[in-house]
């Protein structure tokens, strides 16, 4: 075979393939266009799960029709004029690839009309070829309908996935932007169904209602941070509301949704120690920055972008987001309550969205019939942050040498002793940064052997073992000398105590250095915290529970396991059958 270059519907289709995977690409695309356009409304219509039919309209600038049939050529756009340009992006689109792409994999129809002119002209594309172009009465702004996706590129269409996974798809789409723009009114229908409508009214509050229901967009927490040269803002969820995964954890930057590993982690930790293992809060994240700061040139889809500047911008939306949620005041047992015995008939009517698209876990409401099931909530918050009251909890006594049973202003809590002391250990030993920790010099120093690469690890720590109360010195290739530990480790074998520390780095990487040295704490603190199976004498329980009460997250261990149940005069009262509805 010669080198050829190849034909130029070769070239465009291959060129598409970047752009527009499936249906729902198509719409973003479409999408961005009508919001770089300064609408309003914007209106998508889909049917076939997009592939027989896409329509997005909109209200915005609209194209002139001296240039209609320069939109739908590669590389034509108004949103860029020179090298200088691409350094600072301030829209969507840039590289005017979108309709000429969907122009060569699909039969494209354009119908637009600027303000300054009396008629509308109407585009018609096959094949990328145009097929038809003339002028017609139109409203102000451009219907694009995109028809028959992916007819000339059969290989696409089989590598689909099943329609109703291509309709979710779509769903998540728009329901992002409407979101991300709440000052934009979005209407999306699918199948003759409308899935959402939001009013444009500028609430984003509002539009979250839309998407999930009331009550929960009522609980979700606001989170506001500005400095020079960032902007944070969004929702986040509260403790009390969680999910078994990280697929709401939305995030935007500049108005664009993006997919970041690193800043979702970055938010995950943010809740570092309040909630249980393996649990995700739902957020929806927007970052504002200088364009010159982000790099949204590096993906295709633009689904990804690079920051000039990664940790600061990471730290800080950590600590926006920490911090709007250790200010959140929370009603204690109310939301606790509502999370695990919901009128499930209320959720029912209120969540707009059908089966297609679920953001909500169904599994946590419990279904009819189950009502009669104990479903005690989760430990509700003991302590109001903003004013750090405490409330009290009189001992009772404990139970099976591991749980102490206590009674609270709103009824019964049980509370797992060794989880409820590695929090007490935990923030004891955080609460000053500063200051290094009581440590326990070894009448013999001891040698200890490792396997070169946690040897390596225990190496690259040495300066934060120092400050915790180790004296660990390097003594050979593989081999430590140990001459003290943490007090509070002193009961421990030094090689044990040591141990701890480098399992803790065997799996993920912490992005953040200022996280090491917590974890390290953390599984220090577990080593050293009482265990089940220990009998504690009343005047144990009683300063344990003292020592609980005054902590900042009395509900988490340090690993996000639930230090206590609470179980409510309201649930108790339920179940035995004082009040209710049955
Ligand atoms: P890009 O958005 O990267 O510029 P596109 O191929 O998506 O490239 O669009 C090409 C051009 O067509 C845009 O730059 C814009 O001028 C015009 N255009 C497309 N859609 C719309 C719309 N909905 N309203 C107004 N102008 C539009
Ligand atoms: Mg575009």
């Amino acid at each position: 075979m010669h080198i050829h270059v190849l034909p130029p519907e070769v070239a465009s289709q291959i060129a598409a393939g970047e752009v527009i995977e499936r249906p729902a690409s198509v719409i973003k695309e479409l999408l961005e266009n009508s919001l770089d356009s300064a609408s309003s409304r914007i209106t998508i219509i889909s049917s076939g799960a997009g592939k027989s039919m896409i329509e997005v309209a909109d209200n915005g600038t609209g194209i002139s029709a001296e240039e209609i049939s320069l939109a739908v050529e590669r590389h034509a756009t108004s949103k860029l004029n020179n090298p200088e340009d691409l350094r600072k992006i301030t829209t969507l689109g840039f590289r005017g690839e979108a309709l000429a792409s969907i122009a060569s994999i699909a039969r494209l129809t354009i119908i637009s009309r600027t303000p300054a002119s009396e008629l509308a002209s109407k585009i018609i594309v096959e094949g990328g070829h145009v097929k038809g172009l003339h002028s017609l009465g139109a409203p102000i702004g451009t219907t694009v309908r995109v028809e028959d996706l992916f007819y000339n590129v059969p290989a696409r269409l089989k590598f689909l996935k099943h329609d109703r996974t291509e309709r979710g798809v779509i769903d998540n789409l728009v329901m992002r932007y409407a979101v991300a723009y709440p000052s934009i009114q979005f209407s999306l229908t699918q199948e003759n169904r409308n899935i959402l409508t939001t009013s444009g009214n500028g609430d984003r509050r509002e539009v979250l209602a839309a998407l999930y229901n009331p009550q929960i967009a009522r609980q979700l927490i606001e989170i506001n941070f500005e400095d020079t040269s960032l902007i944070v803002d969004g929702f986040t969820s509260p403790v009390s509301l969680t999910r078994s995964n990280r697929r709401e954890i939305y995030l935007f930057i500049n108005g664009r949704p993006v997919q970041d590993k690193s800043l979702s982690a970055a938010v995950i930790k943010a809740y570092h120690t309040l909630l249980m293992v393996n649990r995700y809060p739902i957020i929806f994240l927007f970052l504002t920055l200088p364009p010159e700061k982000v790099d949204v040139n590096v993906h295709p889809t633009k689904a990804e972008v690079r920051f000039q500047n990664p940790d600061l911008i990471f730290s800080n939306v950590q600590s926006a987001v920490r911090r709007a949620l250790l200010a959140h005041k929370t009603v204690p047992g109310v939301l606790g309550e509502q999370q695990w015995m919901p009128d499930s008939s209320q959720y029912r009517e209120t969540t707009r969205l059908d089966t297609d698209w679920r953001p909500v876990d169904s599994h946590r409401f419990p279904q009819t019939g189950q009502e009669n099931i104990i479903k005690p909530s989760i430990s509700p918050p003991l302590v109001d942050f903003q004013s750090r009251t405490t409330l009290l909890l009189r001992s009772i006594g404990q139970i099976i040498s591991a749980y102490l049973v206590a009674e609270g202003p709103d009824g019964l809590y049980l509370i797992d002793q060794h989880a409820a002391h590695e929090r007490i250990l935990f923030e004891k030993l955080t609460s000053d940064r500063n200051q290094s920790f009581p440590s326990q010099i070894l009448l013999e120093p001891a040698v200890v052997d490792f396997p070169p690469d946690q040897a390596r690890i225990i190496f690259e720590q040495l300066d934060i073992l120092t400050r915790l109360g180790f004296q660990v010195e390097p003594f050979g290739k593989n081999s430590f000398l140990v001459r003290s530990v943490p007090a509070i480790l002193e009961n421990f074998d030094p090689e044990d105590a040591l141990r701890v520390v480098v399992e803790d780095f065997e799996e993920d990487e912490s992005p953040l250095a200022s996280q090491i040295d917590k974890r390290i704490i953390a599984r220090i603190c577990k080593k050293a915290a009482i265990k089940a199976g220990q009998n504690l004498s009343p005047e144990e329980q009683r300063s344990l529970l003292l020592a609980l009460e005054s902590c900042q997250s009395p509900r988490t261990c340090p690993h996000g396991r639930p230090t206590m149940i609470h179980l409510s005069v309201d649930l108790l009262e339920r179940q035995f059958g004082r009040k209710g509805s049955r």
